[in-house]
């Protein structure tokens, strides 16, 4: 299993990190030890600036490979939503030296996902409203047509690069409003008036 995450897929995002609109998404991977498997969170101690990005995150339910986006419906069933853990220190020396992200992005629990799956069939991707609130207070809310890339254009484009299988997550990008975690943080996320996620922070 392989997490695929989408980079700068919501305008305000990208501008509230100074990054240009892409023109091609942007992806990257955390390997399946970047699973955060409980609901607490140990705030690592290689980072002074541990960002959270709520994100929707949808589940690869049949293997394929150069997937076309009016095809790409048929490899997903579920929606879910996530934290992309980042730690934005790590980050932005890696991108001032041109080097890859992975020890900001793919380091172990850097992925929480919801255990709680929404069908499609009934939640479509773009209507799907999702917020996420640190201590009570909302910080980050979106609705799926806001993605620059949809789900079908994302998958198309990754598939032309890697083989999604069956269990394989995407990650597909978070809204504005990031910011930094410290311990003691409760971070909640909600898909659609459903409490998905209840991270602690410790
Ligand atoms: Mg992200």
């Amino acid at each position: 299993m392989k997490i695929i995450c989408i980079g700068r897929n919501y305008a305000e995002h990208a501008a509230e990190m100074n990054a240009e609109l892409p023109t091609v998404p942007v992806f990257f991977l955390k390997p399946d030890t970047a699973l955060l498997r409980e609901n607490t969170f140990y705030l690592p101690d290689f980072t002074q600036d541990l960002h959270y990005e709520c994100e929707l995150v949808v589940k690869i339910n049949k293997m394929g490979k150069h997937i076309m986006p009016e095809f790409a419906s048929n490899y997903y069933s579920h929606v879910s939503l996530g934290i992309d853990f980042t730690a934005r220190d790590l980050q932005n020396e890696c991108k001032s030296k041109g080097l890859p992200w992975e020890i900001a992005k793919a380091f172990d629990n850097s992925a929480v996902v919801s255990d709680q799956w929404l069908p499609v069939q009934d939640f479509p991707i773009a209507n799907l409203l999702f917020s996420f609130f640190q201590n009570g207070e909302l910080k980050q809310e979106a609705r799926g047509h806001q993605m620059l890339f949809s789900l079908d254009q994302l998958i198309a484009f990754v598939s032309k690069f890697i083989t999604l299988k069956t269990g394989d997550l995407i990650f597909t990008g978070t809204p504005s409003g990031v910011g930094p975690v410290a311990i003691g943080d409760t971070l909640l996320g909600v898909l659609e008036g459903r409490e998905m996620f209840k991270i602690s922070v410790k």
